[in-house]
């Protein structure tokens, strides 16, 4: 059974491999037209990936609702919970602020903006009109009260869905005669969305293969160009804070041999990378922490919740394209400027949603915080997918190992299971 549990893993990075090459082959190979642009990339992969993509969003409000309403009613003990919640949300920012400095620090080493044709992409600067307003804090932390519940839940409001979640978990666990209907019912659909998440994790490598496949046909390698040296910058920063930050966590904090905690972690990278989105990967994600010993109690609250305002990997990106945009316009960043730069990164990460795109949506804010020109975007476009899906997968395993040492603390870990073969499996 471990056997085939492992074929699942190699299933997918081989999806992934797969999806590359043939990208690249029929880009180069079919070149412009309508074969190549309207059947395949707008045609058949669009609905591979694209549908896949739609089976894992299906599946996000009802798991998180009914899988944070069964863990608050199991939970018991509040003051646990308080301490797991308080404690995730710390190294939720703290992790956040780190990304930001090491970015930072890299892109003035790197200085990857220097020497940027500006007249050369004029047009794409023009045609930029991302902007994002800064939200205030007081109505950041009123929007977490969901004024309808059946709204938050329809409309996917990540936040409030948690917030309803746990107030029906309260509820039914302080009632458990009168609520007896209730509980069983959220028992019931937590059992059922498992087996749902199940049957659809079954598409995985087909839909991997979708996903990568469009992309690499549709925009090849070129386009990476005079961009290179961003794009080293961006994952030169991410490998530190995995080797460096991560690494630290996972060995001193949470004081566990650190290669299981990546070979696990692998499969949920790689379809964070190939989706670019931390949302739709919740499914996903949640196994993970299945087979690193995590229990659900804690990841069915952190690992929504890190997916709607642990952002990593966008707060990486942030860093680094505000070095380059100010190097690309000749522009001095002082002191104050990469201060101002680190507190509105953590907001706006907390305020990107795990959607393809958010994050260079919500740059525009950090732009406008340092003074830089918000056009600047518009040098960045052409290689924003290939950023997102790698900011993407940073983004989801900061999720996993922000929740992993707040399990750790806790001392909520399943040890066994952690250091067992078990690895996300599409085949239960
Ligand atoms: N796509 C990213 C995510 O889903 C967010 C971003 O655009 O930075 O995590």
């Amino acid at each position: 059974q471990i056997k085939n549990k492992m074929s699942s893993t190699k299933q997918i990075m081989l999806a992934l491999l797969f999806g590359l090459i043939i990208g690249l082959l029929l880009h180069y190979i079919l070149g412009e037209g309508w074969l190549r642009d309207t059947v395949l990339v707008d045609g058949l992969f669009y609905f591979i990936g694209q549908g896949f993509v739609r089976l894992l969003q299906m599946l996000v409000v009802p798991l998180v609702f009914f899988s944070i309403s069964s863990g608050a009613m199991a939970m018991g003990d509040t003051g646990k919970f308080g301490r797991v919640a308080i404690r995730t949300i710390v190294l939720y920012m703290l992790t956040t602020a780190i990304a930001i400095v090491i970015a930072l620090v890299l892109s003035n080493v790197i200085q990857p903006g220097i020497g940027m044709d500006l007249a050369a992409t004029e047009d794409v600067a023009a045609q930029t009109e991302v902007q994002a307003e800064a939200p205030s804090l007081i109505d950041t932390l009123l929007n977490i009260i969901p004024a309808n519940p059946f709204n938050a839940l329809s409309t996917g409001n990540m936040l409030q869905v948690i917030f309803w979640a746990f107030v029906v978990g309260i509820i039914c666990s302080k009632f458990p005669k009168e609520m007896k209907l209730l509980e069983n019912i959220v028992q019931v659909g937590n059992d059922f969305m498992m087996k749902v998440t199940a049957m659809v994790m079954k598409l995985a490598p087909i839909g991997v293969f979708g996903l990568i496949a469009r992309t690499f046909t549709e925009v090849g390698l070129g386009i990476v160009g005079p961009l290179l040296k961003l794009l080293i910058d961006v994952v030169g920063s991410m490998v530190i804070m995995v080797l460096v930050v991560y690494l630290i966590l996972i060995l001193f904090v949470a004081r566990v041999r650190p290669s299981r905690f990546f070979k696990k972690v692998l499969p949920v990278y790689t379809f964070a990378f190939s989706s670019a989105s931390s949302s739709a990967t919740i499914p996903l994600t949640l196994k993970s922490c299945d087979t690193l010993g995590v229990p659900r109690e804690i990841s069915s609250f952190t690992i929504p919740l890190g997916a709607t305002i642990n952002m990593n990997g966008t707060a990486i990106f942030q860093g680094c394209a505000v070095v380059f945009i100010a190097g690309a316009y000749g522009v001095n960043l002082t002191i104050i400027d990469l201060v101002t730069v680190v507190l509105t990164a953590i907001l706006s990460s907390i305020g990107t949603a795990g959607v393809p795109g958010s994050g260079m949506i919500m740059l525009s804010m950090v732009l406008q915080s340092a003074g830089l020109p918000i056009e600047g975007i518009g040098l960045i476009m052409s290689i924003e997918r290939i950023i997102d899906m790698f900011r993407t997968a940073l983004n989801v395993t900061g999720d996993v190992v922000s929740t992993f040492i707040s399990a750790a603390k806790e001392k909520m870990i399943d040890y066994d299971c952690y250091y067992s073969d078990k690895i996300v499996s599409m085949d239960e």
